[in-house]
């Protein structure tokens, strides 16, 4: 299953699965270049950016 949050952080996934999606974006150390969503790991980013960089 592709779990990028870009694709995944819609409405309907965040109204299901907030705490998951919690899990994924707290002590975030990457931001994705292209849409400014944060992950803790660049694989769940499309165009991830090591923040502290
Ligand atoms: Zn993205």
């Amino acid at each position: 299953m592709e779990k990028k949050l870009c694709k995944l952080a819609n409405k309907e996934y965040l109204k299901n699965n907030m705490k998951e999606y919690l899990e994924l974006v707290v002590n975030a150390a990457y931001v994705c270049g292209k849409c400014g969503r944060v992950a803790k790991e660049e694989k769940y980013l499309c165009k991830p950016k090591n923040i502290h960089k």
